[in-house]
């Protein structure tokens, strides 16, 4: 158990600089502490960041197959302590056992991938105009790198956020969740075990508006990469700007799956149920809108939400589970505040729609499946993301009324079409706009060779993974070379550099 000594700077763990700290919980038993943290502040920020700042100049000279063995290594240590992890996540965080070990395989997958561009082309070099000129581009780090991060993928987004740092060459300030600082923890711990130098990698463990702040305001921090509520990331951004400091912001989602009337309704009914109540509808990805054809929706209204009432809801460590708790009694209250918003509007519940409270519920943080009949595209529940396990169902009377209404929101994350018709598929996937669009998939299932982000308000513009993934923490180097005449000994030395590096 974590006694405080959370925040990992220089290549020590140490407490917050003035002592204070703060709990995590158990959302599936809130009387259960998974340990106690530091609550770090702007001075512990400015100490991570000083230590970034002082590793950076050496690191950033390591070749770079070498910081990519050194990922190599991370993700054998990931996958050695997988099982590990991936309870511990239960524990604190409340998903599923098996979706907790797919949270800590994405990471695993996110070293590895990174690791096989250590020796992949990193510039280009092209004709110049001129004559005796050398024109070449290089991608260079940026520097250090601050990491902010959300607690519904505790481990997948900081391994897709710090692996392309370090194998780029910057240096890392990384400040998790306040919901699950021990997860944070027990990967830094594998992540230095594998042996990173001192100041490469710098936890601080703490609130958003304690550690977070301070982080953002940093003048040693070049770059931001932040996931979490539009909210929060409209203000970093903000602040950013006013600094000419980089951001990278990955935000919420509306997201939405179309069912026509041509679609498989087996497979539609499936894939709406993982898209809805996966992670108890705390995905970015969550498919909060169900937007079916008119004339099949009481066919799908009905196997869907004969589904949904059938769902196990428990702690995740039991196999019969399915849907989790959700993160805190905060969130419990507000994701029961939008079913009563719902009503209000004038939509129904058809299952769910209650906080559980008899037994084993009553220590924890749990919400019943909940489905609501008869949404329009206007309302708040169809236009606002809930972040719980409850979605609405929107009847459209055809494919053009059903992209209109999947893009009339402000967020442009994942959107998915369920079809038989090639056609239709190919329309949607033009028309509809989402960083992310799927063809008879649900609107979580993303995989990391692919890049992931979202448009309008859920980021602006960045994207993690793919190969597209260090474009947020390097920038371009473009360098000119004159080797004519007056520089015989450039040239000298850049032939004498070409025979060295092409011995054959
Ligand atoms: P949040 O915005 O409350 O917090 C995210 C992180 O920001 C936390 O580490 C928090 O401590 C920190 N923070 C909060 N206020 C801050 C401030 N003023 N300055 C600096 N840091 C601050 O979000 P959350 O509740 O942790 O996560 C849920 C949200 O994340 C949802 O909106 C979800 O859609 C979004 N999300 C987006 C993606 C994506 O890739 N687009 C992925 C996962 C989650």
């Amino acid at each position: 158990m974590y006694d405080g000594r959370t925040n990992y700077i220089a290549g020590r763990w140490r407490a917050a600089s003035n002592g204070a700290t703060f709990p995590s919980l158990n959302p599936a038993n809130t009387e259960q502490m998974i340990g106690i943290f530091a609550r770090s502040g702007a001075e512990d920020v400015r100490q991570a960041v000083e230590a970034a700042e002082q590793a950076y100049p050496q690191w950033s000279r390591v070749p770079k197959p070498e910081r990519a063995a050194l990922l190599l290594r991370m993700g054998r240590l990931l996958e050695q302590n997988k099982e590990e992890l991936a309870r511990l996540m239960v524990l604190e965080m409340g998903k599923v056992l098996e979706e907790a070990q797919g949270d800590v395989q994405e990471a695993i997958d996110m070293a590895y991938y990174m690791a096989g561009f250590g020796r992949m082309p990193d510039g280009y070099v092209v004709p110049s105009e001129r004559t005796d000129i050398y024109c070449a581009a290089r991608r260079v780090p940026v520097g250090v790198v601050g990491v902010i991060t959300p607690w519904n993928f505790p481990i997948a987004i900081p391994s897709w956020k710090i692996f392309p740092a370090l194998l780029a060459g910057n240096t890392v300030v990384f400040k998790p969740s306040e919901e699950t600082p021990g997860l944070a923890c027990r990967f830094v711990e594998l992540l230095v075990e594998a042996g990173l130098p001192n100041g490469v990698l710098n936890l601080v463990t703490g609130y958003g508006s304690e550690a977070g702040t301070a982080l953002v305001e940093a003048s040693g921090v070049r770059v931001i990469s932040f996931t979490g509520s539009t909210a929060v990331g409209k203000q970093i951004a903000a602040r950013c700007g006013e600094q000419m400091k980089r951001v990278s912001c990955e935000l919420g989602g509306k997201n939405a799956i179309l069912v026509l009337d041509d679609a498989d309704l087996e497979l539609a009914c499936k894939g709406a149920l993982w898209g809805a109540f996966a992670t108890s509808g705390q995905r970015c990805t969550a498919a909060s809108r169900i937007l079916v054809q008119r004339n099949i929706k009481t066919r799908f209204l009905q196997a869907f939400v004969e589904r949904a009432a059938g769902l196990h809801v428990g702690f995740g460590l039991d196999p019969q589970v399915e849907v989790g708790p959700v993160i805190n009694r905060q969130q419990l209250r507000r994701v029961h505040e939008y079913v009563a918003i719902g009503q209000q509007e004038g939509a129904r519940v058809v299952t769910g729609g209650s906080v559980l409270t008899e037994g084993d519920y009553a220590k924890g943080c749990y919400y019943a499946p909940t489905v609501f009949d008869g949404a329009t595209p206007q309302m708040r529940i169809a236009q606002e993301e809930i972040f719980g396990p409850v979605t609405a169902i929107i009847e459209v009377s055809d494919l053009e009324e059903a992209l209109a209404a999947a893009n009339a929101t402000a967020y442009g994350l994942s959107l998915s079409i369920y079809t038989t018709d090639v056609r239709k598929a190919f329309r949607a996937m033009e028309q509809l706009e989402a960083g992310l669009v799927y063809v008879n998939l649900p609107t979580s299932g993303a995989e990391i060779q692919l890049p992931f982000g979202g448009m309008k308000h859920t980021g602006n513009g960045s994207r993690e993974a793919g190969w597209v993934a260090m474009d947020y923490c390097t920038e371009w180097k473009s360098v000119y070379v004159n080797y004519s005449q007056a520089s015989e000994l450039v040239r000298a030395q850049i032939d004498t550099a070409g025979k060295a590096s092409h011995p054959v």
